[in-house]
C-alpha cells in the first residue's frame, strides 16, 4: 500500500531541497503525508464574481474583478492607512491596508485587471475591504473548479514565493500520485455506521472539493476522526488508570463529619452542594481512585464541599490537603477552614513559601506523625520535603494554574495515589472540559446559596466619571465598600503601575473623607496582606487594586466593583472580578468603565457581561469569541490544541457524539484485542507516538 509517511517532501514535483527546507522549518512538513494533512483554512468560490453594485451590508467573503483607479494615503502615525480605489465599472469600493503599505504600493499597479477577494464592510456611505487577497487574473484561471483552497503560509515562505497558490500546486501534484487508496484509518464498522466518506476521498475533497456537498462530507469525516482519536486516547488511558490505581476506601461517614454537619455548619447546604457531596462520597467508597473536577461559579460554595470531603478522609484515618494557586488564597482558605472547624479538635496547618525555619519544621514533623490532619498551602505542598503519614485526599483549587505534572507529583505522597478533587471557579464549557479533563469525572454546583441578589452590571464610558463617583458615594454612605480594579499586563508593568497610582490619587481626591487602600503585584506579601486586612476589616472603604484580587478575597460587605479600562480584560477575567462582590445579601453592582471607541469584539464582551451573570454562558461565549487555544489556563494544562480541522468552539456537538462512539469501543473492547478494532488501536498507537502533546494527557 501507498505509505506517504516514508516519502520525503523534497522529492515531490515542484518542491526540491530549498522549498523542502522551508516547509520543514516553517510548517513542520517533512513527508508527503504531512503535506497531505496540511488543510486549507478557507475556500473561495471562484465560480462567481460579484459586481460592486450588488454588494450589500451583510455579505461574506466575495470575489470582485476590476482595476485600481488610484492609491491614497490617509491618516497619520499609527492610524495611517493605504486606500486603493477599486472599480469594476459598476461602482467603487475602497481596498484598505493598515500594514505593509510599502509592499502593496510596490506590488500592485494602477489600471491593471485584478481579482480581489475579501469581506466588504460599509463605511462612510461606501464599502471597504480591509486587507483583501489580490490575484492577477491569469493566476486565478488556474483553478478549473468552483472552490479554490487557501492555505496559511508564513511571511518567510511568502518572501520565497511559497504562497498559498504554490502549495495548491504542490498539493495537486501530490494527489496525482495517489492512484490507489491510502490505508484507511477508521474501521469499516465505524465508517458504515456513521456514513463517513472513505479516507482517500475525504483527503481529495478537502483540498479540491468536487462541489460544496463533497467538501462538507470530507470535513465531517476528518473532524470526526480527529475528535474520535482524541477521545479514544483519553478514555483508553483513563480506563487503564482506573484499573491500575486502586483507591483508598473511605467506607465510613463518621464522627468528625457528623459533628460538623449537625453542630458546626452555620447554614443549610444547597441542593447542588448535597448532590455533589453524594457523588464524591460514592467515589471515595468505590475502591477506585477518585479524580473529580468540581465546577462551580464564583461564590457557589465550593470551599465548603471541599472541607466536608476532607472530613470524610479524616473519619477514615487519613490526612487531607488543599492546594491553592496563590499565597493570598491559601491564607484565606486556611482562615475560612479554621473558622468552620472552631471548637472541634482538629489540627489544621498552613504551609506556604514564606513559612520557614522552626515553624516549618514543626509542621513537617506533625505531618509525619499524623497529628496535622489538614494541610492547606500553595505549591509548597508538593515539594519533596513535604511528607505525610497517610495522605488520603488532595483538593486542588483553581486547577487551571496547576499543570498536569504538578497534579501527578501529588501521587508520590503516599504508597497509593490519594483521591483528587479539583475545583475550578472558571467554569469550563462541557465540551472543552471533556477534552481537557477527559480523565476526570465532572461535578457541577449549579446553584448559588439562597438570598443572593444577582449583581447588576453597568457599562459606562470614562468621560462620565462624575456620575460614576456619585453612585459609588451613595453606596459608601450606606456603609458598603468598593473595589476599583486596574488592568495588569505583564509587558508594561510600569505603565500599569502608573495607571494604578494615578487612579489612586484621583480616587483619594474624589473621596477625601474615605480611607483608601491599595494592592498590586509588586508589593511585598506582608505589605499586601496589611492592605488587604484594612479592607477586610472594614477600616478602609475603598480598595484600589490590580487583578491580584481576582481570586480569593471574600469581603461580603463590598457591594461595588468598578473595573477600569474594562476593554483590556478578557471575559472570564471580568466575570471572576465581578464575583468578588455580591457575596452578601445586598444588591451589588459591577461597573465596567471603558473609553468611547470600542472594537467589535470588545463591545460583544461587554454586552455579554451586562446581559448575564451565568458563568457557563460566559465561558461558552468566551470560547466562541476567542477560540480554545486562547482560553485562560489551557496553555498550562498540558494540552496544546493542535487540532488540524476540528474546532472545539464550533464542533462541540460532534465532540459529544464522537465521545460516545469512542466510549462504546472502549466498553466493548477494554483490552484492545478485538480484531475488528485492529485499525483503531494501531492508529491510536501511531498517533501517540508522533504527537507529543497527547502523551502529556495521560
Ligand atoms: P466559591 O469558592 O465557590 O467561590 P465559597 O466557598 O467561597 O465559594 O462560598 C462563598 C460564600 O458563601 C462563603 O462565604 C460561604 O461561607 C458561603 N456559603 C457556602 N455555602 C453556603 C450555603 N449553603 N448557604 C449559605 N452560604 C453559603
Ligand atoms: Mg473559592
Amino acid at each position: 500500500m501507498l505509505d506517504l509517511t516514508k516519502r520525503d517532501i523534497k522529492y515531490l514535483t515542484g518542491v526540491g531541497p530549498q522549498r523542502a527546507a522551508l516547509l520543514n522549518k516553517e510548517l513542520g512538513i517533512f513527508s508527503m503525508h504531512d503535506l497531505l494533512y496540511y488543510f486549507p483554512y478557507k475556500y473561495v468560490d471562484r465560480s462567481r464574481i460579484y459586481a460592486i453594485r450588488e454588494i450589500d451590508g451583510n455579505m461574506p467573503y466575495i470575489q470582485l474583478k476590476g482595476q485600481i483607479l488610484s492609491f491614497e494615503l490617509a491618516g497619520e502615525g499609527r492610524g495611517q492607512r493605504l486606500i486603493a480605489h477599486f472599480s469594476d465599472g459598476t461602482g467603487i469600493v475602497d481596498l484598505v491596508w493598515f500594514q505593509g503599505i510599502k509592499y502593496i504600493t510596490g506590488k500592485y499597479k494602477v489600471r491593471q485587471e485584478y481579482i480581489v477577494f475579501g469581506k466588504p464592510n460599509p463605511f462612510n456611505g461606501r464599502f471597504n475591504i480591509p486587507h483583501p487577497d489580490i490575484d492577477e487574473v491569469s493566476e486565478v484561471t488556474l483553478s478549473s473548479m468552483g472552490l479554490q483552497p487557501y492555505y496559511n503560509t508564513t511571511e518567510r515562505m511568502k518572501r520565497s514565493s511559497l504562497n498559498s497558490r504554490a502549495i495548491e500546486k504542490m498539493m495537486a501534484n501530490l494527489l496525482k500520485q495517489v492512484n490507489e487508496p491510502l490505508p484507511e484509518t477508521l474501521s469499516p464498522a465505524i465508517l458504515a455506521e456513521h456514513h463517513l466518506m472513505p479516507l482517500t476521498d475525504a483527503l481529495r475533497n478537502i483540498h479540491f472539493p468536487a462541489h460544496a456537498d463533497a467538501l462538507r462530507k470530507a470535513q465531517y469525516r476528518l473532524k470526526f476522526e480527529e475528535l474520535f482519536y482524541v477521545q479514544l486516547n483519553i478514555l483508553r488511558y483513563a480506563k487503564d488508570r482506573q484499573r491500575r490505581y486502586r483507591g483508598y476506601v473511605f467506607g465510613r461517614v463518621g464522627e468528625v463529619f457528623n459533628t460538623f454537619y449537625s453542630r458546626h455548619l452555620p447554614f443549610e447546604l444547597t441542593g447542588a452542594q448535597k448532590r455533589v457531596l453524594k457523588e464524591i462520597r460514592r467515589d471515595l467508597g468505590s475502591g477506585r481512585q477518585m479524580n473529580r473536577l468540581l465546577q462551580g461559579d464564583v461564590g457557589s460554595g465550593k470551599t465548603l464541599v471541599a472541607l466536608m470531603s476532607m472530613l470524610m478522609a479524616l473519619d477514615n484515618g487519613y490526612q487531607a490537603c488543599m492546594m491553592a494557586p496563590t499565597e493570598i488564597l491559601a491564607n484565606q482558605h486556611y482562615e475560612t477552614i479554621c473558622n468552620f472547624l472552631k471548637g472541634m479538635d482538629i489540627r489544621v496547618e498552613l504551609l506556604t513559601g514564606s513559612i520557614k525555619g522552626k515553624r516549618r519544621e514543626a509542621i513537617l514533623a506533625g505531618l509525619l506523625t499524623g497529628e496535622v490532619r489538614i494541610l492547606i498551602g500553595t505549591h509548597a505542598l508538593i515539594e519533596d520535603t513535604v511528607n505525610f503519614a497517610s495522605l488520603g485526599l488532595a483538593v486542588i483549587d483553581e486547577q487551571h494554574r496547576f499543570g498536569v505534572e504538578q497534579r501527578s507529583r501529588l501521587w508520590t505522597k503516599n504508597d497509593r495515589p490519594p483521591h483528587v478533587l479539583v475545583m475550578t471557579a472558571t467554569p469550563i464549557p462541557r465540551t472543552l472540559a471533556m477534552t481537557l479533563y477527559g480523565d476526570l469525572d465532572v461535578s457541577v454546583i449549579d446553584e448559588l446559596p439562597p438570598g443572593r441578589k444577582p449583581i447588576a452590571t453597568i457599562h459606562q464610558f470614562d468621560n462620565r466619571r462624575e456620575s460614576l463617583y456619585r453612585s459609588v458615594r451613595k453606596q459608601i454612605d450606606e456603609g458598603r465598600q468598593v473595589y476599583f480594579v486596574y488592568p495588569l499586563i505583564k509587558e508594561s508593568e510600569k505603565i500599569d503601575l502608573k495607571n494604578l497610582e494615578e487612579g489612586y490619587e484621583l480616587i483619594c481626591a474624589a473621596f477625601p473623607d474615605c480611607r483608601v487602600c491599595k494592592v498590586h503585584g509588586k508589593m511585598k506579601p506582608a505589605e499586601k496582606d496589611a492592605q488587604m486586612q484594612l479592607f477586610a476589616s472594614g477600616e478602609a472603604q475603598i480598595m484600589v487594586a490590580t487583578t491580584v484580587i481576582e481570586v480569593g478575597v471574600n469581603v461580603p460587605n463590598a457591594s461595588v466593583m468598578v473595573i477600569e479600562n474594562a476593554e483590556r480584560f478578557g471575559l472570564s477575567q471580568l466575570h471572576q472580578l465581578r464575583g468578588r462582590v455580591g457575596r452578601g445579601a445586598d444588591q451589588s453592582y459591577c461597573i465596567l468603565v471603558t473609553g468611547y471607541k470600542l472594537a467589535e469584539d470588545t463591545r460583544k464582551r461587554l454586552e455579554i457581561m451586562v446581559r448575564t451573570n451565568d458563568g457557563f454562558e460566559i465561558a461558552e461565549a468566551d470560547l466562541k469569541l476567542r477560540g480554545p487555544g486562547d482560553l485562560e489556563g489551557t496553555q498550562q494544562s498540558g494540552i496544546a490544541f493542535d487540532l488540524k480541522i476540528a474546532d472545539i468552539a464550533r464542533d462541540g456537538q460532534l465532540l459529544q457524539y464522537v465521545r460516545e462512539v469512542a466510549q462504546r469501543v472502549v466498553d466493548n473492547d477494554p483490552n484492545g484485542e478485538r480484531p475488528e478494532n485492529d485499525i483503531l488501536w494501531r492508529q491510536l498507537k501511531a498517533l501517540r507516538k508522533t504527537n507529543v502533546n497527547w502523551a502529556a494527557i495521560s
